[in-house]
């Protein structure tokens, strides 16, 4: 049983969810299908960031998204050392989103 807020799964015969109260499900529904592969470009640091490169990428017809490391209603962190988010994008304008983030953080 999984609760459809918090993304939990529960054992068996647990009905509500003790964190939020939501009636838990039997599956959580799949995200939709993306047309085209994907890949990791980079870690962002905050909210701010991810949204500027995810306008950055869509103003140059780059496919992409913000993977959230944090779990709704937590601020628990998934994996150790990751950060925000990931930004994804079409694997096949990997290169082109590259050359686009390295103007923005050449050092
Ligand atoms: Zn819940």
């Amino acid at each position: 049983m999984f609760c459809p807020n918090c993304k939990y799964e529960y054992k068996e015969g647990i009905l509500i969810c003790p964190d939020c109260g939501e009636k838990l499900v039997d599956k959580l529904i799949e995200e939709p299908k993306l047309n085209f592969d994907t890949v990791e470009l980079c870690d962002v640091e905050d909210e701010i960031q991810a949204q500027f490169l995810i306008f950055l990428l869509s103003e140059n017809s780059i496919e992409c998204f913000l993977r959230e490391n944090f779990l709704p209603h937590s601020r628990v962190v998934l994996g150790e050392k990751r950060k925000y988010g990931t930004i994804i994008v079409n694997k096949q304008k990997l290169e082109k989103a590259e050359d686009l983030i390295k103007d923005i953080y050449k050092k």
